[in-house]
C-alpha cells in the first residue's frame, strides 16, 4: 500500500520564521484557511496563516475532492456558485495542475422515496440558474446507461459540478496566497488569542507571540477546543469517513456519483477514489456527551448512518484524556497532533470496492494502492459557522463545513476576508450565524445529499 501523500513527515514548504505582528492571523492551513489568507492579502491586509503539521495534511487533502453545488442548502448555494467560478480563476493562476475538470456529479436514488427527496432540490437548483437535472428511470437509461445497469429509481445529476485533486490543488492555493503577500508558517500551533481589555492583541503560538488585532478561526476539527478555551462554545464535533485510492482502472462513468453504500471518481492519475457515501464513524467523547441534544434532528434524519464507537482515540480533539485548558507556555493539545491521521475502516473500504465492481463488472476485481480516513467536522444543522464573535472584538470564525468545505472553500475565503474588513460579503450570512446554538433557535437541518 502506499502512503497518503501528505503526513508529518513531509518535508514544510513554510518554516518561517513567525513574524513578530500583522494585521490578521489566520489559525489553519485547510482549505478555508488558505482561502481566506489569499483573499486577504488580495486585499491589501498583512496576513499570517498558521499551521500547526502541514499546509492541507488534514480533511482539506482527505477528501474526495467533489466540487459540488448539488445537493446544497440553499444559502450555501449562492457562495458554491461562486466558488465554482473561483476555482476555475485560482486553477489559471497557478502553474500546478490541479486536475479541475467538470465532470459533473451524480446521485443514484435506489427508491423512489429517495427519488422524491431529489426531486425536492430541484426547485433550489433551478431558483438560483444551476443546471441540475432529475433523471427518472428512463432518462437515466438514455442518460447514462452504464449506471442504469444497477436498477436505479432515476438520478439527481448537475453537469457543470466539477472534481479537483485535493492534496495538489490546496497546496497549490498555498502558493497563490504567499505570492500574492501572504505569509503561512507550518509546524506552529496556535496555543490562544492574547487579550487585552476585551480585545485581541496577539495570538499566543508554540513559537513565541504574533502581534495582531484580527484572527480567523479556521481549525477544521480543532476549532471548538480552541474556541472554548475562550468561552466561545460551538457544537462541533467531528465523524471518521474512508477513502481508498484504487490501481489505474476503466471505470465507465467518468463523473462522480453516490450510490446506496458506495461513492466514486476518476483521479487525474487514471485511478479512482471510492468511499462509502452516506455513512461515517463517531467517536463519543465529552463534547459529544455535551453537544448531543443538539443532534437530535441530525441523527433522526440518517439513523443508520453514524456508527457510533465507544471512545475517540488519544490525542484527539474530543478524546476524554484531551486537555481542554493550557497555559500559553506550555505544550497543548494542537501540537501534540501534528497530523490528525485517523485509521481507514478497511472492511468498509472492501464492502464499497465489491460494490462498485458489481455495477461495474466489465473492469473486474478492483484493487486499491492507497487506504485513509479523515475526521470530517460536522455541525448539527450541517451548514457551518461563518461569522464575527461579538463577544470577542476582532475573532472571526469560519469553520464547521460539515463534510462538504472544500468546493465551497474559495467562496467561504473571499467571504471570510470581506467579514475580517468590514466589508460587505455579498451574501445573506445570516444562516451561519455563532448565536444560532444560543439563542433558542431549533436547528434547521440542511439538505443531507
Ligand atoms: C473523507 C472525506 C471526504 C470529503 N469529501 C468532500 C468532497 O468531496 N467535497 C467537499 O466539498 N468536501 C469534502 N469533504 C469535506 C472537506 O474536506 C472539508 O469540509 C474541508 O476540507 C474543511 O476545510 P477546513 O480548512 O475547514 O479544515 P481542515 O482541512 O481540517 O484544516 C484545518 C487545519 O487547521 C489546523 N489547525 C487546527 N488547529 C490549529 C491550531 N490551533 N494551530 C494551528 N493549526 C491548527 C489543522 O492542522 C488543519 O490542517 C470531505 C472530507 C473528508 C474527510
Amino acid at each position: 500500500m502506499m502512503a497518503f501523500p501528505i503526513s508529518e513527515s513531509t518535508p514544510m514548504s513554510y518554516p518561517g520564521p513567525l513574524p513578530s505582528d500583522t494585521d490578521v492571523v489566520v489559525i489553519g492551513g485547510g482549505v478555508i484557511g488558505v482561502c481566506t489568507a489569499l483573499f486577504l492579502a488580495r486585499k491589501g491586509r498583512r496576513v499570517v496563516l498558521l499551521e500547526k503539521g502541514r499546509i492541507a495534511g488534514e480533511q482539506s487533502s482527505r477528501n474526495w475532492g467533489w466540487i459540488r453545488q448539488q445537493g446544497r442548502d440553499p444559502h450555501e448555494l449562492p457562495i458554491m456558485i461562486e466558488a465554482n467560478r473561483l476555482w476555475m480563476e485560482l486553477a489559471s493562476q497557478t502553474n500546478v495542475d490541479i486536475g479541475l475538470v467538470r465532470s459533473g456529479v451524480t446521485y443514484l436514488a435506489h427508491d423512489t422515496k429517495e427519488f422524491d427527496s431529489f426531486a425536492a432540490w430541484l426547485p433550489i437548483a433551478r431558483a438560483q440558474g444551476v443546471d441540475t437535472e432529475l433523471l427518472d428511470r428512463a432518462a437515466l437509461a438514455q442518460r447514462f446507461p452504464e449506471l442504469a445497469k444497477g436498477g436505479y429509481a432515476g438520478a439527481l445529476t448537475t453537469p457543470s459540478d466539477m472534481r479537483a485533486e485535493p492534496w495538489v490543488a490546496v497546496p497549490a492555493l498555498a502558493g497563490i496566497a504567499v505570492r500574492d503577500g501572504a505569509v503561512i508558517v507550518e509546524d506552529c500551533a496556535a496555543r490562544g488569542l492574547d487579550m487585552e481589555g476585551g480585545r485581541i492583541t496577539g495570538v499566543m503560538t508554540e513559537r513565541g507571540r504574533i502581534g495582531c488585532s484580527e484572527v480567523v478561526v479556521a481549525g477544521g476539527a480543532w476549532s471548538s477546543l480552541f474556541l472554548r478555551a475562550h468561552g466561545v462554545d460551538i457544537p462541533q464535533l467531528s465523524v471518521r469517513a474512508s477513502v481508498g485510492a484504487t490501481d489505474p482502472v476503466a471505470l465507465p462513468h467518468q463523473g462522480a456519483a453516490a450510490g446506496k453504500g458506495f461513492a466514486f471518481r476518476t483521479r487525474a492519475d487514471g485511478g479512482a477514489s471510492l468511499a462509502a457515501g452516506g455513512s461515517h464513524e463517531f467517536f463519543i467523547g465529552p463534547d459529544a456527551v455535551r453537544a448531543l441534544p443538539k443532534y437530535g434532528a441530525y441523527l433522526k434524519a440518517n439513523p443508520l448512518g453514524t456508527k457510533l464507537l465507544p471512545a475517540s482515540p488519544k490525542g484527539y480533539p474530543d478524546a476524554w484524556s484531551t486537555k481542554r485548558r493550557w497555559a500559553a507556555d506550555a505544550a497543548s493539545p494542537f501540537e501534540a497532533m501534528r497530523v490528525l491521521n485517523p485509521r481507514p475502516n478497511v472492511k468498509r473500504l472492501k464492502r464499497v470496492a465489491r460494490s462498485v465492481a458489481t455495477l461495474f463488472p466489465e473492469v473486474g476485481p478492483i484493487q486499491y494502492r492507497a487506504l485513509w480516513a479523515g475526521m470530517i467536522d460536522v455541525m448539527p444543522d450541517v451548514v457551518p459557522v461563518v461569522d464575527r464573535v461579538a463577544a470577542v472584538p476582532g475573532l472571526t470564525i469560519g469553520t464547521g463545513m460539515s463534510g462538504h468545505g472544500f468546493g465551497i472553500g474559495p467562496g467561504m475565503g473571499r467571504v471570510l476576508a470581506d467579514l475580517v474588513c468590514g466589508d460587505a460579503p455579498g451574501h445573506d450570512l445570516s444562516r451561519f450565524r455563532l448565536s444560532r446554538f444560543s439563542d433558542g433557535s431549533a436547528m434547521d437541518l440542511g439538505p443531507a445529499l
